[in-house]
């Protein structure tokens, strides 16, 4: 057997692949080239690290996930809070607009720039509540993923 046929079979011979005859054949190469069987003991490393890779995942400890969860419910009540309290002050907003139908003209759209700039205000805070009710519901997501597992 030449290195050219080692090659080509090392890598079914080191996943136990070869038939007894080539299994020999192959051995009796690798006894006397040391070109091949140092080729082989890189193809074991790199078949040993990814087998490392694939089963020896680690997965995070129970408490970590219960506290996790636990933090995870405080922020969801935290974001709903916030989510009500904006609504109730864009709401608000709103009031001196409807009032203002009983006032003079120049009133009515003083308070309804007022409004507006109240709502424009409030807009990066909607914004922030928006993004936090994302997270909040990606990472709900990602808890049951791994709870399905
Ligand atoms: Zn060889």
């Amino acid at each position: 057997m030449s290195c050219a046929d080692v090659e080509r079979f090392l890598g079914a011979y080191a996943d136990g692949e070869l038939n007894p005859e080539r299994r020999r054949d192959l051995e009796a190469h690798l006894r006397g080239c040391p070109g091949c069987s140092a080729r082989l003991r890189e193809l074991e490393e790199q078949n040993a690290a990814l087998a490392a890779l694939r089963g020896d995942e680690p997965r995070p400890p129970a408490a970590l996930k219960r506290d996790l969860r636990r933090r995870l419910r405080r922020k969801v009540l935290l974001t709903l809070a916030r989510v009500l309290i904006l609504a109730l002050v864009v709401a608000a907003a709103f009031v001196p607009m409807v009032i203002a139908r009983e006032l003079p003209p120049l009133a009515r759209v003083l308070f309804g720039l007022s409004g507006l700039a109240l709502c424009a205000a409030l807009a990066p805070l909607v914004w922030r509540a928006l993004w936090e009710v994302k997270n909040v519901v990606w990472v709900r997501l990602a808890v049951k993923e791994e709870d399905g597992q």
